[in-house]
Parts: structure tokens; sequence; C-alpha cells
């Protein structure tokens, strides 16, 4: 790419003429100011990329920069296909790294494109300069563009992998080790408060919870590891209500009250044991995600499911592999089994189709959790007869269980399943979509049935 780009942009500055360079230079330099004000306008009058840039500072930094990078464009001189290369591609990287929307970036070069169009209609220039001119512009700013969405992909591909590295790092890929030595810091800290608190001549400067392993853990490191999981605020609150409570009353006690002492310190030890189970809580549920299983059901995340279709695909490509067939299925009523006999019977029912699922199809396929009562299936190497015959067992299976109630009786589950066999899509989300309106079909006719998808 850089050297095909770089051989462009020199074809595009050779065939314009010096003149027209002047021309696109002269409207820049004269209506400096005005471009200046529209581009900030434009920042300003878009609250996401209002609340990415934020404060005033940046956004005056934010257009500057972006002065910069025209006036650098229309530059008089021209700057070689290499160096305008780099140029363009740090940039790209940069607005990766910050989050800058390229459709944003899109944008703003379509009103430029405008903006010089009608300076250049206002100047005394003849047809075949204007012409030039514009040709010149079009070329400029396209070419840079097409230089920094490449970047831009590359940026985000890079951060991504960046991120991900960390955390596995982090994760020292062994998670049930972390857990049981964060259990231990937590125990050891409750016993070493204890021991201090007998050994010490006075109760005063106890040991800090947050002073201990598992409060530098909790600050620098749990956040990573679990991105957003709301848990560990409520862990962050509870070590904070030991440190500034539950201890400081545990150095007011008098060493003779043993009463006191006990009681304080069986506040404590509650308050431990409400962090163990959070903590426990956290460590189990991303468990279960790290291995990519659903912790419900057991059956594959759909974090997966794009690698495992754009594997097939590629297959299909490759013509490796005889065709495969995507199910998408759907729990009939499930809402009125939740309405009805409640959320526990509603999970048991899940799980029960989910071992349905999974003992009809093939240890090869694949089976996940879609969505809260829709699985997706895919089966490989498999034509679409084989896809109905597979599909249909599967309806057969789900609508023959019986999931015990609590009131003795029996609660029976269909599903409608849709059928999309492999055409030549290239795009996964394609063979999905078909898949979807299947389902869609299969709950008009009646549900409890399965439909094949239509080719496209
Ligand atoms: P339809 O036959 O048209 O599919 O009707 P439906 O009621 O199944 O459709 P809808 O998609 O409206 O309802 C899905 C319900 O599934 C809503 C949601 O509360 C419930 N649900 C989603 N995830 C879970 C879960 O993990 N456990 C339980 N018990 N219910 C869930
Ligand atoms: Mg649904
Ligand atoms: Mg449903």
């Amino acid at each position: 790419m850089p050297e095909r780009i770089a051989r462009e942009w020199n074809a595009l500055v050779e065939k314009t003429s010096t003149e027209t360079r002047n021309i696109v230079h002269t409207i820049v330099h004269t209506y400096e100011d005005e471009l200046k004000q529209r581009y900030r306008a434009y920042l300003e009058g878009d609250p996401d990329l209002l609340s990415l840039i934020g404060e005033d500072a940046n956004l005056a930094a934010f257009t500057a920069r972006f002065m910069e990078w025209v006036q650098q464009l229309v530059n008089r001189e021209a700057t070689s296909g290499e160096i305008f290369f780099s140029q363009q591609d740090s940039l790209g990287e940069t607005m990766a790294r910050i989050g800058f929307p390229p459709h944003a970036v899109s944008r703003s070069i379509r009103k430029i494109k405008l903006w010089f169009l009608r300076h250049l209609s206002e100047t005394d220039v003849s047809r075949q300069q204007l012409v030039d001119a514009m040709a010149f512009i079009i070329g400029l700013f396209d070419i840079a563009l097409e230089i920094r969405e490449a970047s831009y992909q590359k940026g985000v591909a890079s951060n991504a992998r960046v991120n991900e590295a960390y955390r596995l790092h982090l994760l020292g890929q062994n998670l049930a080790m972390e857990r049981e030595r964060q259990r231990a810091a937590l125990m050891e800290w409750g016993h070493g408060l204890l021991a201090s608190f007998y050994q010490s001549a006075s109760s005063a400067g106890l040991p800090r919870l947050w002073k201990s392993e598992l409060g530098l853990w909790l600050n620098h490191k749990a956040h990573i590891l679990f991105e957003r999981e709301p848990k560990l605020e409520l862990i962050k609150t509870l070590v904070t209500r030991i440190d500034n409570e539950l201890v400081p009353a545990l150095e007011r006690v008098s060493f003779n009250d043993r009463s006191q002492i006990s009681d304080a310190a069986r506040k404590i030890e509650e308050e431990l044991s409400a962090i163990k189970f959070l903590l426990s809580g956290i460590f189990e549920a991303h468990i279960e995600v790290e291995s990519g299983r659903d912790p419900l059901t057991q059956l594959l995340t759909r974090r997966f499911m794009p690698s495992v279709l754009m594997r097939e695909i590629q297959l299909q490509k490759m013509s490796v592999a005889g065709g495969f067939c995507v199910l998408l299925l759907d729990i009939d009523h499930f809402k009125r089994i939740n309405d009805t006999h409640g959320h526990k019977v509603g999970d048991q029912a899940l799980r029960s189709v989910a071992v349905a699922i999974t003992e009809t199809v093939r240890q090869t396929d694949f089976v996940f959790r879609y969505g809260g009562e829709e699985m997706l299936i895919v089966l490989v190497e498999c034509d679409e007869g084989m896809g109905l015959q597979v599909a249909e067992k599967i309806r057969a299976e789900i609508s023959s269980l019986s999931v015990p109630l609590a009131d003795g009786g029996r609660l029976a589950v269909t599903a409608s399943i849709g059928v999309a066999a492999f055409q030549v899509e290239l795009d996964y989300e394609r063979i999905l979509a078909r898949a979807d309106k299947a389902v869609y079909a299969a709950k008009e006719s009646g549900r409890n049935r399965v439909r094949l998808a239509s080719a496209s």
C-alpha cells in the first residue's frame, strides 16, 4: 500500500501546475480564519465529538492541528509521496488511539471539499483552472483519507491486541490461582489484625485492609481483570467500611472487655466473609467466561461466534469443506414461562433445552447461547437437507422435554428453528440474517416448527 499510494500522490503532484497549487494555497491563506471557525463549529456541533474532545483547550488544540494539516496538504512546495504517506499514517494511528470516529473524518473532508468549491467559484479563474484546482483538491483529500482509514484500522487492531495481551499477562492465564491467592490474602489480613491487637501494648495503629495485598490488588489490578464488574465497587465499599469504621472501633475497645472485643471482631469477620463471597462470585463468573462457556447453560458464549463463522466461511472458500448450516433457535413463549412459573423454572428450561441440543448434534458442531432464550447452532460439513433433518430432530427432542415444577407438575417446552445453509456469503452477518428471517417465519406459521431460509 505505501508504495502504490506514494506513486499516486507523486502523479497527482506532477500533473498539477504551480499555478493551480497557488490558487488552492491562496484560498486557504485568505480564508484561514473562516475555515478555522467552521471547523471548530463543526466539532462543537457534534455531541459525540464534543464529549470525546472535552475541554475548551482541547478543542482549540484540535482545531489548530486540523489547520496545520490542511496547510501541510496545500503547501506550495510539494511534499514527497513517502513523507506525505508517513504523515497521514501517523495521524490515522493517533485518531485510532484517541477513538476519533473515522466517519467524522470523512464528514469533515466532504465539507471541506465543498468549502473549497464555493471559494473557487468566487475566485477569478478560468473554467479549466477551476476544474484543475478541484481535481487537485479532491485528489489531495481523498488520498489522505485513504491512508488514514488504513492506518486507523491498523491502529484499532493493534490497540485491541495490546489490551488483550496486557490482560492475559495480568491474568497469568490462571484465574483459579489468582482467586486462591486473594482469598488467602484476605484471611491472612484477618489473622494479622487480631494478632496485632493482642500483641501490641496499645490497640491503636492496627493494620488497614486497603494497605494489605488484597487492597493493593483491588486498587491496581482488579479493574483490569474484571472491567465493568459492579461487584468490585461493592467490595471497595466494604473494605472502606472495615478500615474507617470497624477497625477504629476495635482500636477503641478496652483490653479487659472481652465481650466488646468479640463483638468488634465479629463485625469485621462478617464483612470479611461478605468480601470473600463477592470475590468468589466475580472469579467464578470470569473463569467461566475465560473458558468461553455461558455459566447458566454451559454453551459457548457468543463472543467466539464470529471466529467460528469466519473460519467456516474461509474453509468453504478454500473448498476444503462441504458446506455448513446455521440453525437459529428461539424458545416459544418463553416470557410466559417466566411470568407463570418464575425465573428459576425459566432457567431450568434453558438448561434442559441446552442439553437437548448438545446431545442431538455431533461433538464437532458448535452450540452458542446467542441471546437470552436464543441458541445458535453451527453444523459443520452439512448440506441443506441434513441441516433440516438435524433441526427437526432438535425440535422434536425439545418438544418431548418435561421440566419438573415445584407443584409436582411438568412444563412442556417448544422452540422454533430457522435453518440457513451456507450459500456464497463472505460476510457471516448475511447468513445470520437469513436464519433470523427463517425463525420469524417459523413463529409466524404457528411456532414449534422448522423453517428453511430462502437463498438471499
Ligand atoms: P416468542 O415465542 O415470540 O419467542 O415469545 P417469547 O416470549 O419467547 O419472546 P421474547 O423474546 O419476548 O421473550 C424472551 C424472554 O426471555 C424475555 C426474557 O425475560 C427471558 N429471558 C432472557 N434470558 C433469560 C434467562 O437467562 N433466564 C430466564 N429465566 N429468562 C430469560
Ligand atoms: Mg427471542
Ligand atoms: Mg422466544
